[in-house]
């Protein structure tokens, strides 16, 4: 529990379990936010269950969509009040923007929204970064078929590397929650994660050695990424909490881009010779 710069009371939850949001909910709450699938361990929240949790106290039901973004996932059909999306992400799609949006079909919400952005925090997208994301924009279907079909066809190289401990991959079969993937996603997005059978340093000699995937933390772009969550983009946690959270010194996450699978499947069977 803690209170926020705004005097909100936060409470954190495994919103992967149904049961754990359910009892941390209550008259007071105001506000549900969840990710779904998470990052870095692509785990799935029950979008519907928990819009019924939030529903029965009030409280708006915010989702963050940016990994699954509308083309496989789309939230206002399952319950939730607002969407948002990091745009800088998918979205755009090229590195080169950044960028939210915030979406609701509910018009007085929209009209809040509105209000506290344009007159209150005055956060608007440039017209530049505008232009860039609505010209991303006109190939984002075709960027997300591509992201897909690679990351399916990693997941499951990977699955079968002698490396590799276990892949995380919602349309992997063996993935605890694929069924649910199946009923709430059309696709399962171009993120896959793994862990090596491997040290940090030893996990930290392959990412470098990868020579297609660029090791940086951001994901969306066409150009595929690969992070070191331990070292990257979870590093502002203490061991404890990574622990607790799952992500292990061997994790590694790829942001899988739209290049020829053969390029990407080579890249990661070279640097994978170092182990
Ligand atoms: C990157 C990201 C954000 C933050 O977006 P920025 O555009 O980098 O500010 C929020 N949520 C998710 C799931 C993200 O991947």
């Amino acid at each position: 529990m803690l209170v926020d710069s705004l005097g909100a009371t936060v409470e954190y939850v495994d919103a992967t379990d149904v049961d754990a949001v359910d009892a941390a909910v209550t008259g007071e709450t105001a506000l549900v936010w969840i990710e779904t699938p998470t990052n870095p361990l692509l785990r799935l929240c029950d979008l519907a269950a928990v819009g019924e949790i939030a529903t029965a106290v009030d409280a708006t039901y915010v989702v963050d969509n940016t990994f699954a973004t509308p083309y496989f996932q789309r939230p206002l059909e399952r319950g939730a009040d607002i969407v948002v999306h990091s745009t800088t992400k998918y979205l755009n799609g090229h590195s080169d923007s950044m960028g939210g949006a915030v979406l609701t079909d509910d018009h007085s919400l929209a009209d809040a929204v509105k209000h506290t952005q344009s007159y209150v925090l005055g956060g608007t997208l440039g017209p530049f970064d505008s232009y860039l994301t609505l010209r991303g924009l006109r190939t984002f279907p075709l960027r997300m078929d591509r992201h897909e079909t690679n990351a399916g066809e990693l997941a499951r190289y990977l699955d079968g590397h002698l490396s590799v401990a276990h892949v995380n991959y919602p349309g992997l079969q063996h993935h605890p929650q694929h069924h649910l993937a199946r009923e709430q996603m059309d696709g399962f997005g171009g993120i896959v994660s793994f862990e090596l059978d491997a040290t940090a340093a030893e996990t930290r000699a392959v990412l470098e050695a990868l020579d297609v995937f660029t090791l940086a933390v951001s994901l969306g772009g066409t150009e595929s990424l690969v992070d070191h969550p331990a070292t990257m983009s979870a590093s502002y946690l203490t061991d404890t909490e990574r622990e607790a959270a799952g992500i292990s010194d061997s994790l590694v996450r790829l942001a899988v881009g739209v290049e020829h699978v053969d390029d990407l499947l080579t890249d990661l069977d070279q640097a994978l010779e170092n182990l």
